[in-house]
């Protein structure tokens, strides 16, 4: 059921001890919430565990209390009277699920989540879930202190692309402008944010090698494949680097797993990628959607690569003549408009 902001507050005012968790692959806005949450809860004198399912890269550890962020251990049981899931639909948070079978009261951002069967409080014009949080804060007239306003900072940069991308509205400069107000540093955040090890850097430099276009040069992939991924630590960025090439609409990274699991993560600068990305099973945002497909890696591959030229040649993104051209072009065969 949707429930209003309010009603989502009041529910957190009900509970005394409180799961808060967010999605697998967990990125600034998942974190962020997360940590905002659990500090919002214990102001108000609950007893509140943050529970994620995944590593926490390492550029999030400057957010206050991350080293609070538990894995499930099997076997594990959490006594809960209510589970909120951030940032998120539940089914994306793992083995958090079986921690608890409190109710739960969800949050988030995502054009794609319809809060079947729970209380859903979802704001798709919210740029990031921690601004969500920011108005929750206010509703619950709880203080945003300085540790509180640095997560729900990182959240929103994150989320926006440090405000480029087109989730970025006027209410979001206000909700970061407060956040500023309170102490946080923006530069200082960017900094954490953008921060790539050397080995990084090297397997991005190895990802770009793997940059094919297809489709004219309006689609571009990259593919990190099972041997490559033994390399790769983080993901995060990759797909912004083929993003900006200038015939690109579509740039997508479909990354190995494990065995027949791998990840389709999609960015676009028109096309509704979320609505591809249901398709195969997944969600997200217009601009930015992923999906899981259970397929090998080369069969993951041509699913991807069909399903985005069916979906662009049905909207009239292609031309049949782009549509046709069955062409893996690398980048350093690529010349665009040259
Ligand atoms: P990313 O490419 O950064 O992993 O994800 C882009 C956006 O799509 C994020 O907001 C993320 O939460 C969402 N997303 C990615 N993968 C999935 C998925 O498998 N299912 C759903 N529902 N959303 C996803
Ligand atoms: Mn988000």
């Amino acid at each position: 059921m949707i429930i209003t902001l309010q009603a989502a507050a009041a529910k957190l005012r009900a509970a005394d001890k409180i799961l808060v968790t967010s999605h697998i692959n967990p990125d600034g806005d998942a974190i962020g919430s997360a940590l905002a949450m659990l500090q919002i809860l214990r102001e108000m004198g609950k007893t509140v565990q943050v529970y994620i399912d995944d590593k926490i890269p390492q550029n999030f550890s400057v957010m206050p209390f991350e080293e609070e962020i538990r894995r499930p251990r099997e076997d594990e049981t959490f006594d809960a009277d209510l589970l909120v899931v951030l940032d998120t639909a539940p089914d994306r948070i793992g083995e958090v699920g079986r921690l608890t079978d409190a109710p739960i009261l969800n949050i988030d951002h995502h054009v794609t989540n319809k809060g079947d069967n729970l209380d859903l409080y979802v704001d798709a014009d919210a740029a990031a879930t921690c601004e969500i949080i920011f108005r929750l804060a206010h509703e619950l007239g709880a203080e945003i202190t300085m540790n509180i306003a640095v997560c729900l900072y990182t959240g929103i940069a994150t989320d926006t692309g440090f405000f480029n991308y087109s989730n970025t509205k006027a209410g979001t400069f206000r909700a970061a402008a407060e956040l500023v107000e309170l102490g946080v540093e923006p530069n200082l955040i960017s900094e954490q944010m953008e921060k790539r090890t050397v080995h990084d850097v090297k397997v991005m430099t190895a990802a770009l090698q793997t940059a094919r276009l297809f489709y004219g040069g309006k689609v571009a992939g990259m593919f990190i494949d099972e041997e490559l991924s033994r390399r790769v630590d983080t993901t995060e960025g990759l797909v912004d680097l083929i993003r900006v090439i200038d015939s690109v609409d579509v740039a997508f990274l479909l990354t190995f797993k494990e065995e027949n699991v791998c990840r389709v993560s999609m960015r676009s600068k028109g096309v509704e990628v979320s609505d591809i990305a249901r398709r195969l099973g997944g969600g997200g945002h217009i601009r930015a959607a992923g999906c899981t497909l259970n397929k090998s890696f080369d069969e993951s591959r041509r699913i991807i690569i069909r399903a985005i030229g069916e979906f662009m040649i049905e909207r009239g993104y292609l031309r049949p003549v782009e549509y046709e051209d069955r062409a893996e072009i690398s980048l350093a065969d690529f010349n665009g408009d040259e």
